[in-house]
């Protein structure tokens, strides 16, 4: 099936992760020239960008965070200046700082809506104008089912993928006279380095909570990732699609 993305330019961050490496992957394979972001030039962001090399598309790493709202700005420019333009933006970076929420360290609250909430802003706010240049684009934020259902022990992290869901859906509203659409992917418990550390009990936990009886892997969102950033998903905007394996129902 032809996506149509053969020749678009993509940011995405969080392109280190688990989830971001996949997509970034995705993308390429589709065609697109891709802009790596993350915080470090860590050996997976070189891997990863190397790949897409390899894959034929041009690629660029960003070192950034995603927290400062200048730095949005500057990275934009970048992406810009080097490619000729930008049509996609995917939102994947992202952290969790658990904790019952009568425990929760203030700082854990500041520091996950920062990064998952404020970051995602800060790089629609900037590339909002770049996207409009291009006379249409696509926006994907990488949320959560938690947003959707709320979670024990991650009251910070439920609210950011909450705020990311309502975010989304004004953009869509702002955005859509030019072209651009917005919609959220949110992932099931997926296997990456963020939920590595957690113990066999909650991994089988949340297979029992899923009706297909296993986990998402990295590349199940990037799927629906690429869908989303697609010409094939023309006329979805404001939508927010769980891939999950059915944990949320
Ligand atoms: P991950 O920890 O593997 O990747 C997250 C990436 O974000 C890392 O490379 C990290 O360096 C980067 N990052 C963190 N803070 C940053 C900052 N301030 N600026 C720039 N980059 C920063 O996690 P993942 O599992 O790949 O998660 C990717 C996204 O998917 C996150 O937004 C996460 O909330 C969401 N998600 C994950 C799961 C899951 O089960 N893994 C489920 C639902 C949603």
């Amino acid at each position: 099936m032809d996506f149509g993305l053969a020749g678009k330019v993509a940011l995405v961050t969080g392109a280190a992760g688990g989830i971001g490496t996949a997509i970034v992957h995705a993308l390429a394979s589709e065609g697109c020239a891709v802009a790596l972001l993350d915080l470090k030039r860590s050996a997976s962001l070189q891997e990863t960008c190397a790949a897409s090399e390899t894959q034929g598309q041009r690629a660029l790493m960003i070192e950034a965070d995603v927290r400062s709202f200048d730095r949005a700005a500057e990275v934009i420019e970048q992406v810009v200046m080097h490619f000729g333009g930008l049509d996609i933006l995917v939102c994947c970076a992202g952290i969790t700082r658990d904790a019952v929420s009568w425990k929760l360290a203030e700082s854990a609250w500041d520091d996950v809506l920062d990064v998952n909430l404020k970051g995602c802003f800060n790089y629609a706010r900037a590339a909002a104008p770049a996207l409009r240049t291009r006379g249409g684009g696509r926006v994907v934020n990488v949320s959560s089912i938690n947003g959707l259902r709320g979670k024990f022990g991650q009251a910070n992290y439920a609210a950011s993928k909450a705020g990311m869901i309502g975010l989304s859906k004004t953009l869509a509203r702002e955005l859509g006279r030019f072209g651009i659409t917005v919609n959220v992917v949110a992932p099931g418990m997926t296997e990456t380095a963020m939920t590595r550390t957690l113990g066999d009990e909650s991994k089988t936990a949340a297979i029992a909570e899923t009706v297909l009886g296993r986990l998402c892997s990295p590349a199940d969102i990037a799927d629906a990732v690429v869908f989303l950033c697609s010409q094939r998903a023309r006329q979805i905007t404001g939508e927010v699609l769980r891939v999950d394996a059915g944990q949320y129902i």
